[in-house]
């Protein structure tokens, strides 16, 4: 693969998730999710989940040394020594030095930042129509790729969930956030020359078949 640590930017509903879990099967490699980590700790209501809880639900970024110091300890679990792919952070310019710094203090290398880039008409959709299984985290959409049966994943007949923040106010405020503190990141991996840039647009297969032959060359 092209780096050991994958980074996917990308707004709220561009197919981070969908894209990373193709990638982290394909390469054997785990699919790190802030967002799905901040998720575990408020049903679990540690102290971690109810400082993030308030945030989540208004659709804003929880604070940089709160998810700095998850990733951090998670990174370092050993399932991560041969690579691994993180989901939804950086989100802000300070979140991307301290993981730069943190890779290059271990020896890893800079990490290659993938952009998935979809128009904001179809972002909305998405996310309103986003449905995930509540065992295997398989992502489904209403309107664009449904289960077979309503509200029950295909591969495991676990229930599908609709997140909370999929609501279209939370939705418009977590692209303000995308917009004005994550999509500078774009840049910041740009100029370093660690960056590819994926059309979102296309079907989710397409889009995974063409990424994963791009990390092999
Ligand atoms: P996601 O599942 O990636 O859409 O994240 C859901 C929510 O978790 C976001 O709207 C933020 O409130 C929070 N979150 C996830 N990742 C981060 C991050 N890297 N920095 C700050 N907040 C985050």
């Amino acid at each position: 693969m092209k780096a050991q640590a994958l980074i996917f930017l990308g707004a709220p509903g561009a197919g981070k998730g969908t894209q990373a879990r193709e990638v982290a099967k394909e390469f054997g490699i785990p699919q790190i999710s802030t967002g799905d980590m901040l998720r575990e700790a408020v049903k679990k209501q540690t102290p971690l989940g109810l400082e993030a809880k308030k945030k989540m639900e208004a659709g804003e970024l929880v604070p940089d040394e709160v998810v700095c110091g998850i990733v951090e300890e998670r990174i370092g679990q050993p399932d991560c020594v041969k690579g691994f792919i993180l989901d939804g952070f950086p989100r802000t310019l300070a979140q991307a030095q301290f993981v730069d710094a943190m890779l290059q203090k271990k020896g890893r290398g800079n990490p290659l930042a993938v952009d998935i880039k979809v128009d904001e008409d179809t972002l909305l959709k998405r996310l309103t129509g986003r449905q995930t299984c509540s065992v295997c985290g398989e992502i489904y959409n209403i309107y664009f790729g449904p289960p077979k049966q309503e509200g029950v994943c295909d591969k495991d007949g676990g229930k599908l969930l609709h997140r909370a923040d999929d609501n279209e106010a939370t939705i418009r405020q977590r692209l303000v956030a995308y917009n004005n503190q994550t999509s500078p990141l774009i840049s910041y991996y740009g100029k370093k020359g660690m960056l590819h840039e994926v059309d979102g647009n296309k079907e989710p297969d397409e889009i995974s078949t063409g990424l994963i032959a791009y990390l092999k060359s």
